[in-house]
């Protein structure tokens, strides 16, 4: 199946912006509707930001979200153009062809692989020589909120991008895989923004919880600045000793009784 052929290079690019945008505002719309909405008294105290998040903050971080959406069309492009004349990735239509067991082997590998590209990179950027030019968009949100889940530098979406291009140049995945995904990725994205403990910090504490980021995890990389530069496990960040733990809660309401929170 060639969908290039079929809808037209113009199509599939407005397809796939589409699809890319829609992922987006679905994922941190209901993540803003869970904190802002529906679960507000429950979270109102698991807020780690002093103050509710400003509108022009939330603005800031939708526009280079939307900006960033249209970068990530490049590895498509890359892909269904120069990829497929050079025969550069290996993405295939039948699941026959490689069997069911690598069909859902395929998604822990992309998974494990994504966090180890994002670690490296993210670390890469926190260099004092790469900071400005990569990473700080991602920092001008010292609280951030679910939508700052894609806000980042031109050139930090370019090399977030590569992550897929490398996997599919390197091994067979099925045309499915990569769409859904980025579904499950880009609802771990907006977990990890949403500025709130879902969790109590003695849940944290416990496996599987404490395998995994959370808020409060890389709400402390948005606060510090540096450490805990994993994207869905924190099993580099143990390993390499850049561990910086949970975000101190700075929500003055924690005061007047702290509320259940333990
Ligand atoms: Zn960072
Ligand atoms: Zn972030």
């Amino acid at each position: 199946m060639d969908l290039v052929a079929e809808l037209g290079l113009g199509k599939f690019i407005f397809t796939q912006w589409m699809s890319n945008l829609v992922r987006y505002f679905i994922a941190a719309g209901t993540g803003w509707f869970v904190i802002s909405f529906a679960f507000r008294n429950y979270l109102q105290t698991r807020r780690h930001a002093p103050t509710p998040a400003k509108k022009s903050d939330v603005k800031r971080e939708i526009f280079h979200s939307v900006k960033s959406g249209i970068i990530f069309l490049i590895p498509t492009l890359l892909l269904v153009t120069v990829g497929k004349d050079l025969s550069l990735n290996r993405i295939y239509w039948d699941i026959e062809q490689y069997s069911l067991t690598w069909y859902f082997a395929s998604y822990v590998v992309l998974f494990l692989w994504h966090d180890t590209w994002f670690y490296w990179t993210h670390r890469l950027m926190h260099h004092p020589k790469l900071y400005k030019k990569f990473h700080v968009i991602h920092h001008q949100s010292v609280y951030p909120t679910p939508w700052a889940a894609l806000s980042f530098n031109v050139s930090e979406a370019v090399v977030e991008s590569l992550v897929f291009i490398i996997a599919v140049m390197v091994l067979p995945f099925h045309w499915s895989v990569l769409p859904l995904f980025n579904v499950v990725s880009i609802l771990l994205n907006v977990h990890g923004h949403l500025g709130h403990d879902i969790f109590s910090r003695s849940t944290l504490e416990k496996a599987p919880f404490k395998w995994f980021n959370h808020p409060s995890t890389h709400g402390q990389h948005h606060l510090k600045h540096q450490g805990n530069f994993s994207l869905y496990l924190v099993f580099w960040d143990k390993l390499m000793g850049t561990w910086i733990g949970h975000i101190e809660k700075k929500n003055p309401r924690l005061s007047e009784g702290s509320l259940n929170y333990k």
